[in-house]
């Protein structure tokens, strides 16, 4: 996904940039650099700064100098605005990944998301909050800079109008923007987290499109692309929240194929055989079990087509499955559910899952996704497709809730 490296850590929480930071810090302090004029203007009416723009422009380099400065002050705001966010997430106990700083500004990287309506709630606004008391702090430093400082002057102006702006803007109630989970914890209230986040992504794409039809008419791209984003954002949002509300109860155990309709192979299979098999059985990838006399069945690996694939077509007779299939097995308890099989599909970036038997003495001290131990049982194989099949079947039915459930509120 994202190319990004750690510059450090505040409050036990690392700090990356993203490389696409790297091209958006010099863009910005050229800008501001470039505007310092007319940004002078609005300040000094705006604030009564009194800023001399003639000392900032004394020499060709200096504004660019105040503008990186303006810039970097810019993006300090936003790794304590991601902070109050971060910081709130913690307290509720809810464990914080990193802070990222990128293109569109940062991204407080939460494992998982409360659905407890006034968590959320706290946790969304904490950062529009800090960036308020930011750009106060900002002004208040403006009040008491001498005005012999010109360029201190205007960066703390500056950052003073920015960070309250800030706040405005991410009060928008639009995904991914913090007004949009704002809205959906004040719609959940009262309705089913689901519900509520179906109806906050709805009115944040009604917000994207205007946003967009406005940016068209003000030949304005840079609102053009935010409207964009905004717009992916609220979908994806949605999808996957109506997605985890459709399989709350579905576990992996309901949806995968049981070894009983499972086709495996066996260690010594030739390559070609395999092939063959594939062909005729339509399977891309094969669970390899070994009989052994004393434990039965025994899950050794798995196969794909591509790992079949990488053998030469003359020399498939001469090598077995042993031989080219995967042993760094990723498998999951048929008891999880199914949301966690997507989750561990896409970490992994694979499309098939083992799903092995949920044995309770091993189960509390080892996760889901660790490599299986020695005579871990095989129960079934979950891929891709069967996820996406279950969940079309659970949406065409009309309810969110399969097995009958009622939905609560509380
Ligand atoms: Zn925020």
């Amino acid at each position: 996904m994202m190319k990004s490296f750690r510059i450090g850590s505040l409050f036990g929480i690392p700090i990356k940039l993203d490389l696409t930071f790297l091209l958006v810090l010099p863009l910005f302090a050229y800008l501001i650099g470039a505007q310092i004029g007319p940004v002078v203007d609005i300040l000094n009416t705006s604030m009564n700064a009194g800023i001399d723009a003639d000392a900032l422009t004394a020499e060709w380099w200096l504004p660019y100098v105040v503008g990186l400065a303006a810039a970097i002050g810019l993006f300090v705001g936003v790794v304590l605005h991601e902070l109050g966010h971060s910081l709130t997430a913690q307290r509720y106990g809810f464990p914080i990944d990193s802070i990222t700083l990128w293109l569109f500004g940062g991204i407080a990287a939460l494992s998982e998301m409360p659905e407890d309506w006034k968590q959320e709630f706290n946790i969304a606004i904490a950062g529009p909050i800090v960036s308020v008391l930011v750009g106060i702090a900002s002004y208040l430093l403006f009040l008491i800079t001498p005005e012999a400082f010109s360029g201190t002057r205007f960066v703390l102006g500056y950052l003073a109008v920015l960070n309250v702006a800030l706040a405005i803007f991410n009060m928008i109630p639009a995904f991914p923007m913090d007004g949009g989970r704002i809205l959906r914890a004040l719609l959940a209230r009262g309705r089913p987290y689901a519900k509520a986040t179906q109806q906050a992504a709805g009115i944040g794409k009604l917000f994207a499109v205007f946003m967009g039809l406005f940016g068209l008419l003000a030949f304005n791209i840079i609102l053009i692309g935010v409207a964009f984003f905004v717009y992916i954002a609220a979908s994806s949002e949605a999808q996957q929240v109506t997605m985890k509300a459709a399989f709350q109860d579905v576990t992996v155990g309901d949806i995968m194929t049981s070894t009983g309709d499972l086709h495996t192979v066996e260690p010594d299979t030739p390559i070609s055989t395999l092939i063959q098999r594939m062909f005729t059985e339509r399977h891309t990838g094969y669970p390899v079990v070994e009989y052994d006399a004393l434990e039965g069945e025994r899950l050794v690996g798995l196969v794909t087509l591509s790992d079949a694939r990488g053998i030469d077509p003359v020399e498939r007779d001469a090598y077995t499955v042993e031989d080219v299939m995967t042993t760094d097995l990723q498998t999951i308890s048929a008891d999880s559910d199914a949301m966690t099989a997507i989750e561990q599909m896409q970490k992994h970036g694979i499309g098939r899952l083992l799903v092995v038997e949920n044995d309770a003495q091993h189960s509390a001290d080892r996760p889901d996704g660790e490599t299986p131990h020695e005579g871990d049982e095989l129960v079934g194989l979950i891929s891709r497709s069967d996820v996406m099949t279950a969940f079309d079947i659970v949406q065409k039915s009309g309810s969110v809730s399969p097995v009958g459930q009622p939905q609560t509120a509380d």
